[in-house]
């Protein structure tokens, strides 16, 4: 990890510096390389975009950290409606959804979990509604637990529902073991977050070694791996994985984010390869602009020029 990494994302925690930031316009420069827009009609021209090149697509309504119930619900309709538009334009079969569950109430006092579920589950029918699916995002360790017990919950009535394990844990070689079953969809990426070494490894190295046994529990196993990387080596790594697990193509995906590495996006789509688009659009684009930043600290004296500017 960048020895900048840490303190971008305990900077990115100010509220004056969250403030500054967020009154730049989303069409400055650094955010439009990361999210290609604030409404539904912009997410759906992203993917419109991405599948005329042959990729798919995972939305994410941007948002996290949510504690008033009528936000939770405002994102719930914001899904409802993307979801409806991919459906009538044709797209649901090539688009699905990612959802933060502290966007939609995991962290309200008392009855987060509860309104998390019945949240989560509106959304999951609404995306089975439309010919697609929901991948729960995962967020800090400290909701870990929370996100994988919903999870299960809700693959009781959605079994095609994707968790998201960050091979940055301790724990994720586990994880990964326990939810490599038969239909299971389980996206492995690095992990974005912070987090005390009690839990987690630090050194990039440590966290490539974990992402490559994490590969090898997902890849040898029955489920379906999502492979979340922009790292040419994991990439490498993973494709020399399937081939010697015996996997076909169509039976795991790649995924990158929207704007980072586009040119490999499609060269793995035109090697054969599933490869699959994350597009975060949407109003609440400040805490996902500094985890990017966070991990590409080259990007900051772009970023720092933008804030003067303000343009
Ligand atoms: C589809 C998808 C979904 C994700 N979902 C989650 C999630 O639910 N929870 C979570 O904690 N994390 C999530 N992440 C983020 C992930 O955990 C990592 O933080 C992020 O992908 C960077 O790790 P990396 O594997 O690309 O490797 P790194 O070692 O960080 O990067 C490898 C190379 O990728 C390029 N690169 C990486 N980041 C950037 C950047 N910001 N700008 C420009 N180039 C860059 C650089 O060339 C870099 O050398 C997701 C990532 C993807 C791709």
């Amino acid at each position: 990890m960048s020895l900048l990494r840490a303190p971008i994302l305990l900077l990115a925690r100010s509220t004056k510096v969250k403030q500054l930031v967020s009154t730049m316009p989303v069409s400055s420069g650094i955010v439009t390389g990361y999210v290609p827009g604030e409404t539904t009609a912009d997410a759906v021209r992203a993917t419109q975009g991405l599948v005329d090149n042959d990729l798919l697509a995972t939305l994410d309504y941007l948002g996290e950290d949510t504690t008033d119930v009528a936000h939770a619900e405002a994102t719930v309709a914001a899904y409802k409606d993307v979801l409806a538009e991919l459906s009538a334009r044709g797209l649901a079969s090539k688009a699905e959804v990612s959802v933060k569950l502290s966007a939609i109430g995991q962290f309200l006092p008392d009855q987060g979990h509860k309104v998390a579920l019945e949240n989560a589950r509106e959304i999951c029918r609404a995306a089975r509604n439309a010919g697609t699916t929901v991948t729960l995002d995962m967020e800090d360790h400290t909701t870990t637990d929370s996100t994988l017990s919903i999870l299960r919950e809700l693959r009781k009535d959605f079994p095609e529902t994707g968790a998201v394990l960050q091979a940055m844990l301790h724990r994720t070689e586990a994880d990964c073991r326990a939810l490599a079953y038969e239909g299971s969809r389980v996206r492995l990426c690095k992990g974005a977050y912070m987090e005390p070494e009690e839990v987690a490894f630090q050194d990039k190295v440590d966290i490539d070694k974990s992402y490559v046994r994490c590969l090898k529990a997902l890849l040898g196993g029955q489920g379906y791996p999502m492979i979340a990387t922009h790292d040419p080596r994991m990439v490498h790594i993973a494709t020399s994985l399937a081939s010697r697990f015996g996997r076909r193509a169509g039976t795991y995906e790649f995924q990158m984010l929207f704007g980072i590495r586009p040119e490999e996006q499609k060269r793995l789509a035109a090697a054969g390869e599933t490869m699959r688009v994350y597009i975060p659009y949407g109003t609440e684009w400040y805490g996902y602009l500094m985890r990017r930043l966070a991990e590409k600290p080259q990007n900051l004296a772009f970023f720092a020029r933008s804030l003067v500017s303000k343009k």
